[in-house]
């Protein structure tokens, strides 16, 4: 009798204890409001910000504000320098006159051609050094999903071929493949003069990180490949004849490519990362990482003009950015501070190529085997008024907390919704993707596309802050989950295989 009152009484104390827990949280949710957010987004995705290119006046002023707001609501500097932790990027322009592609055949023919009559820079960062290497002989339309065999393109110059004559290829796609199968330049031979002719690369402006190490790209006009090397014809058709994708290593042939700049700048720009520590003595040595990219596109986006030349980039990424600020505000208030602790990271560069994020993973500051999870957001304020996409569930035990947060929170007025886009690969495609690859389980909410995607009318009148409130809402309950659960998160062991580290090729 005794044991069962004490169960009893046990039973009671630690409902009554969920029950303070629980007002606890949701009093710390209900500083999320929409009132809240349309004010964040209307300075994050002011004019005055400028489009928040990487790097740009703009881009700082956010950082600050973050910085500010930080301090203000009393999280713990976790950047390497306070809140900020900055790392190098090169802008440059190209000097066509230092610049040039060698190929050489197995009997040592060899012709060169200039930029830019037979060959431009056609995208990616460019190689500031000389570089000879063997050359690998592609073909085939490179999908979203292909993947390259790093037993013949890995340390080679991959020279890729497909009818120009029929549609310009995916030039994005191809340098990704490439470059996860550790290709170290990629060329691509051009079958029609008139394409090449229209081909705009970049030439002034180019930016690359300093840690990235993607492969540059360039287009060579083929006509003039073999006018001066007859040999490689037959090898080019035969690339050309197959639709599906293959790659053959090409033993004696070589490319030297040279890529000379007249200008080059460096500068160091800011990812901003906060903490908000933990309360229990051993879990909070463990983190959840929430994060959002507060950069956007600067002036590089459709519709742009001279009466509105900003790319406000309110969605993306105002809202995410926003979403933090109020996350950090909710997770700070004493009653709701989880056992795990909160790290706040907002990266820069993702418009650019994820750089932000990237850098981060490779210069964590706090230790990353002690990150267990990772939410991040990109496009909250648009599209379902109901529902929000999370991409990632089916990879990880996280799917199934969101999915009880989800019912838990049914006031909330949020149904979570699965990847509605597949076919883009959107989990391997945004700032989460770093993480994910070193080892830890990720969620990633988002609204996905809309007709103001990078275009200049992704403007915050467009912002439903009501319904974002609400979402904001369930991601703070969903944060709050994983980072009071006594177990860190799992990965379901097939995905963890195919996802953790499988990239090791990426120079
Ligand atoms: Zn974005």
């Amino acid at each position: 009798m005794m044991r069962t009152l004490a169960l009893v009484a046990a039973t009671i104390l630690v409902s009554r204890a969920d029950a303070g827990a629980q007002a606890a949280a949701s009093r710390a949710a209900a500083t999320i409001t929409e009132s809240d957010i349309r004010r964040r987004i209307d300075i994050i995705a002011h004019d005055s910000m400028g489009g928040r290119d990487t790097p740009s006046s703009g881009l700082e002023s956010t950082a600050r504000y973050l910085a500010r707001e930080f301090e203000r609501i009393g999280l713990r500097p976790a950047g390497t320098d306070g809140y900020f932790q900055r790392y190098g990027i090169r802008i440059r322009t190209l000097d066509p006159a230092r610049s040039s592609l060698t190929i050489a055949d197995q009997a040592a023919t060899s012709a060169t051609f200039r930029f830019p009559v037979d060959a431009k820079l056609a995208f990616g960062a460019p190689v500031d050094t000389v570089t000879t290497r063997e050359l690998a002989l592609g073909g085939g339309t490179i999908g979203p999903s292909t993947e390259l065999d790093p037993a013949a393109v890995s340390g080679r110059i991959l020279y890729w071929v497909t009818d120009w004559r029929r549609q310009a290829p995916n030039v994005g796609q191809i340098l990704i493949a490439a470059a996860n199968a550790g290709a170290a330049l990629v060329v691509l031979s051009v079958n029609d003069d008139s394409a090449f002719a229209r081909l705009n690369g970049p030439t002034r402006g180019i930016a690359i990180a300093e840690s990235v190490g993607w492969p540059a790209v360039i287009a060579v006009r083929e006509s003039a490949v073999v006018t001066a090397i007859p040999a490689a014809q037959a090898s080019i058709d035969a690339a050309r004849s197959t639709r599906e994708v293959r790659v053959v290593p090409a033993p004696g042939w070589t490319i030297t490519a040279a890529v000379g700049f007249a200008e080059d700048r460096r500068h160091e720009v800011p990812n901003v990362v906060g903490m908000v520590p933990g309360t229990d003595p051993t879990l909070r040595g463990e983190y959840l990482a929430i994060s959002a990219h507060f950069d956007h596109v600067g002036s590089r986006c459709r519709g742009v003009t001279a009466a509105d030349s900003i790319c406000n980039g309110a969605d993306d990424n105002g809202s995410g950015t926003t979403a933090i600020l109020e996350l950090a505000e909710a997770f700070a208030n004493p009653a709701a501070r989880p056992k795990r602790s909160i790290l706040f990271v907002a990266v820069s560069g993702e418009e650019r190529g994820l750089w932000g994020s990237e850098y981060y993973a490779k210069h964590p500051t706090v230790p990353i085997d002690g990150i267990v999870a990772n939410i991040n957001m990109d496009h909250l304020g648009r599209n379902w008024r109901d529902s929000i996409v999370v991409i990632g569930r089916e990879h990880s035990d996280l799917g199934a907390t969101v999915d009880r947060v989800a019912v838990a929170n049914r006031d909330l007025g949020v149904g979570v919704l699965p990847d509605q886009w597949p076919d883009q690969r959107i989990y391997f495609r945004s700032d989460h993707y770093n993480f994910a690859r070193n080892g830890i389980p990720i969620l990633f909410f988002t609204n996905g596309f809309h007709p103001d995607y990078h275009a200049v009318t992704d403007s915050p009148d467009k912002i439903d802050a009501e319904k974002m409130a609400r979402v904001v809402r369930l991601i703070f309950q969903t944060g709050l989950a994983i980072a009071n659960h006594p177990e860190r998160p799992r990965w379901n062991p097939e995905s963890e295989r195919q996802i953790v580290r499988r990239r090791s090729t990426i120079p």
